[in-house]
């Protein structure tokens, strides 16, 4: 069934030679409810919010009924599953209805995700359930609060299905906004069946969609690869910056646009620990908090090996060049981390001693377990005006004691007025993450009760994560023991 429907939907990715993707309609579902409209958004992509709440709009976010400009398809790629390279993966159960230009020009994916069975779906059902929609409608529109590149959330609308996991569950759609939902694994799809001619196409489609700067280099898809491992630099340090995890770094979960993309068993630190796993699924803790530079560069060697056909005739120089691509990861994603926790302390100005002091404060974060959002808020209460730093909480014990010092004589030397610096850091430390155990209780109302009042309560604290918020003090409490989340699932 077909909605008229006056969005402009463009599908500029079927141009791109059709081993890439696959047409499919989205298979409807019994009793769709809205659950939520992000209306922000949807303003911001030039869409008629009442349209989308009407019983036309509501079809067309369940997949009941296909918006009549949208031409939908599911998008192939591979990747690499936990080290491991699998061939054929691709969207099971995301359908991309088309693409629209929003107010700032920028061309964005709408797609749904739980919209039904795929060509890639193998033994999948194509459907999600509730709680990862909720979980990802909250992480995702929290990230973005924050900040960080990231999709976003457009909707939710439950289906009135069951769909069969472990237990029976209720099920869900997301209708997901992407820059693009081009993916490390989509290149290494058509790498894998050494089809020069659509590697190419891809790699010209991505320079002209989210690259532009490429094309104006001598060597185009050598830039391209600059471009992509320079914004993944910069994510994962705002990442590691705020304490998340992602938790499946897997290939085919990384989107060269720079966005975070595929919220599963993500997380955000309580306590600080670098060597923190939450996902049941990554048994051997490859995907730790810790480790999520290196992996992104290990993920981004993978891209480089894909693009080798492109870069050079000769595979020689082609590598050459590859390899002197990848070595400016970290040099970009320590002085974006740096970057980024200078402004957490408050520093306007650069020493080098910085980066020292900033290792011994998370080292001693990890030794008393502090927690890391909060322990980075109170430092910016914490009075330091010229005269002895007058100590408080955390900092006036233990490890913290003594760090405290030092950093009272550093910020000395800074010029910034105290009241502004505070300013500053409060605008850089969040007092409000989405914790763990308060997904989970917002998880367990909508699922067991049908009630989304504490789903709604919480994407709404979360839209200001830097604001006092004074009465939702909740919010920002880390776990109090027993409540702590020890596994996040898929
Ligand atoms: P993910 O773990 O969500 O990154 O997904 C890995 C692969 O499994 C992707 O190709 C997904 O489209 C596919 N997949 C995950 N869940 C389902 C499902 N319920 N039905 C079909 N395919 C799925
Ligand atoms: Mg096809
Ligand atoms: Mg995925």
């Amino acid at each position: 069934r077909q909605v008229p429907m006056t969005i402009a939907f463009e599908n500029t990715f079927r141009s791109l030679p059709d081993t890439l993707f696959a047409p499919v309609v989205p298979s409807a579902v019994r009793q769709p409810e809205l659950i939520r409209l992000n209306d922000e958004l949807a303003g911001e992509l030039k869409l008629d919010a009442g349209w989308l709440r009407s019983p036309e709009g509501l079809a067309a976010l369940s997949g009941n009924a296909v918006p009549s400009a949208s031409d939908p398809i599911a998008l192939a790629y591979a990747g690499h599953q936990f080290g491991h390279f699998v061939p054929q993966l691709g969207d099971g159960r995301a359908i991309l209805l088309g693409e629209v230009v929003d107010r700032n020009g920028v061309r964005r994916d709408i797609q749904l995700k739980g919209a039904g069975r795929t060509p890639y779906s193998r033994r999948g059902d194509g459907r999600a359930a509730l709680g990862p929609v909720l979980r990802e409608y909250i992480v995702s529109e929290a990230m973005a609060a924050l900040g960080v590149p990231t999709t976003r959330a457009l909707a939710a609308v439950a289906t009135g299905e069951r769909v069969q996991r472990e237990i029976g569950l209720p099920g869900a759609v997301l209708t997901r906004v992407a820059a693009s939902h081009i993916r490390v694994g989509t290149f290494q799809f058509v790498a894998a069946r050494r089809d020069e001619t659509a590697l190419r196409s891809l790699a010209d489609y991505v320079i002209g969609r989210h690259y532009p700067e490429a094309a104006e280099a001598d060597n185009p898809y050598l830039a391209l690869l600059n471009l992509v491992i320079r914004a993944q630099a910069r994510l994962v340090a705002h990442w590691v910056s705020l304490g998340f995890i992602h938790g499946v770094m897997n290939t085919d979960n990384m989107a060269v646009s720079g966005e975070t993309i595929d919220y599963g068993p993500c997380a955000f630190l309580d306590a600080y620990d670098p060597n923190k796993v939450f996902s049941s699924i990554d048994e051997f803790g490859r995907y730790a908090f810790g480790n999520q530079s290196r992996v992104a560069m290990w993920n981004l060697a993978r891209l480089a090996e894909a693009l080798l056909p492109l870069i050079d005739t000769s595979p020689d120089r082609a590598v050459a060049q590859a390899e002197e691509a990848l070595m400016t990861f970290m040099p970009h994603f320590d002085a974006a981390r740096l970057f980024h926790m200078r402004a957490k302390l408050g520093l306007s100005t650069e020493t080098p001693e910085d980066a020292g002091l900033i290792e011994d404060l998370l080292s001693a974060m990890h030794e008393m377990q502090a927690d890391f959002t909060l322990t980075f808020r109170a430092l910016s209460s914490l009075p330091v005006d010229g005269a002895p730093v007058a100590l408080i909480g955390a900092f006036a014990e233990g490890p913290l004691r003594d760090w405290s010092a030092r950093y009272a004589a550093r910020v000395t030397l800074d010029p910034r007025p105290a009241e502004v610096r505070r300013q500053a850091m409060e605008a850089a430390n969040p007092r409000f993450i989405p914790r763990n155990h308060r997904i989970e209780e917002v998880i367990r109302a909508a699922v067991s009760d049908g009630d989304y009042v504490p789903f709604h309560d919480m994407v709404a604290v979360l839209a200001a994560p830097y604001a006092e918020q004074p009465d939702k003090a909740a919010y920002a409490e880390p776990p109090a023991p027993g409540e702590e989340v020890l596994r996040t699932f898929c």
